[in-house]
């Protein structure tokens, strides 16, 4: 294990991240607003004591990743919709990073079933010394024999303190890596499994953005939008529905216009949401582990 890292603050993390999702199971159901569910999974992980790692990402049928609700959304699940529920707390800058499926139709089982079973197959081959490629060549050959496509785009990583994609990436597919993970690395495994070819793309909508430069902005509505920004999310993901509920002070279109405007400085990174090309259904299982000498310890249930 590595000694600049405080495993115990993880696991606490890792508690409130697997209470997180047990919530997520009972909230999202046909009818039910995606803001309400965001808001409500986010308030539980904040009452237990942690910070967010990202805004909870709620990924409906054909989109992958990195939908959130903004703070006016009134969208409902519907009664065919296949949702990805995708939840990071966080607790003194040690950061979790774990997903679930939720089929409300109950017709995509099998989508379901793929990523959860390629999770749990990749997760058993865990350990000092495992290369990265032969973890994903399991993933792949769980896709195939659902009959459906991983994608290939999207995939595991490693996550360092204070920083969510680190290091390492973990590929849903035979890639050709021959990385090795190391005992004490903290990594989240995340199988997406789709109906469609296995790729995403950026969409139109985005609602996620982090912090990645400073920038010497001229309008002070600008200005006040990143020092917010800087003070209370660092460099860690945010929603642009946060900064609406936080500053009572500008208006929504001020803080937009601050978000362009620091968009176009490189003061930001902007997080699209990811959609599948074909437009195929998408699912999606993700845990966090740290690796043991012989396994794994898995941080989020
Ligand atoms: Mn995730
Ligand atoms: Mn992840």
């Amino acid at each position: 294990m590595r000694n600049d890292y405080d495993y115990d603050k993880l696991r606490e993390a890792g508690k409130v991240s697997t209470e997180a999702l047990a919530h997520a199971r009972k909230l999202v159901k046909e009818g039910a607003k995606l803001l309400d569910v965001a808001e409500g999974i986010e308030k539980l992980i904040k009452d237990k004591g942690c910070l967010m790692s990202f805004p909870v990402n709620i990924s409906v049928n054909e989109q992958a990743a990195h939908y959130t609700p903004s703070h006016d959304d009134k969208t409902a699940f519907g009664a065919n919709d296949i949702v990805k529920v995708d939840i990071g707390a966080r607790k003194d800058d040690y950061l979790t990073d774990c997903a679930i499926t939720i089929d409300l139709s109950g017709n995509n089982g099998k989508l379901v079933e793929a990523s959860e079973k390629a999770l749990e197959t990749a997760i058993s081959m865990v350990r000092d010394g495992v290369k990265v490629n032969s973890i994903g060549a399991a993933i792949g050959k769980v896709a195939k024999e659902y009959g459906f496509n991983p994608i290939k785009n999207l995939g595991g990583h490693g996550v360092e303190r204070d920083e969510l994609h680190a290091n390492i990436f973990i590929p849903n597919y035979d890639n050709g890596d021959e990385s090795v993970l190391n005992e004490g690395d903290v990594i989240a495994i995340e199988p997406f499994m789709t109906t469609g070819e296995g790729l995403v793309e950026d969409g139109d909508f985005v609602e996620i953005f982090q912090k990645t430069n400073n920038a010497n902005a001229r309008a002070q509505d600008t200005r006040k939008v990143l020092e917010h920004i800087s003070s209370r999310h660092k460099t860690f993901p945010f929603a642009l529905r946060w900064l609406v509920d936080e500053m009572k002070d500008i208006s929504e279109f001020g803080i937009r216009r601050g978000i362009t405007e620091l968009l176009n400085m490189d003061a930001l990174e902007a997080f699209p949401v990811l959609i599948e090309r074909s437009n195929g259904l998408v699912s999606q299982s993700e845990k966090e582990v740290v690796v043991t000498k012989d396994s794994c310890e898995v941080i989020t249930k």
